[in-house]
């Protein structure tokens, strides 16, 4: 059964709730993740760990601002349907899925992936 947008939706927050929990609990552990150890990640696994990269102390000015996670532009703009929480790009025509402050986002659709 195909899933409706809503349920794509719903599913992706999901998943972007469980995995910003799972990151608060590890900068908020008895032996928190270090910066080093982030910027390692992202390097690594940029598809998981990029999200959190504005994190580090390099990145900082980042937070609250976005570019399109696909061709990084910032022409943006907000989703019809959920505009408080889906950004679209107007230069490559992907989606993604944003948390309240704008720091996380997990992409819904990808226009450079077939
Ligand atoms: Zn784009």
């Amino acid at each position: 059964m195909k899933m409706t947008q809503k349920q794509i939706y719903e599913q992706e927050r999901k998943k972007i709730a469980d995995l910003n929990a799972l990151f608060m609990e590890l900068r908020t552990s008895e032996d928190p993740i270090t910066d080093e150890e982030l910027r390692q990640n992202v390097k690594k696994n940029p598809s998981l760990w990029g999200r959190f990269k504005n994190f580090l102390p390099e990145n900082s000015h980042l937070l609250g601002k976005m570019n399109c996670p696909v061709c990084e532009s910032n022409k943006l703009k907000l989703d019809e349907d959920f505009p408080d929480t889906m950004r679209n790009c107007l230069d490559c025509g992907s989606e993604w899925v944003i948390d309240s402050d704008n720091s996380f986002f997990d992409i819904t659709y990808n226009s450079r992936e077939k």
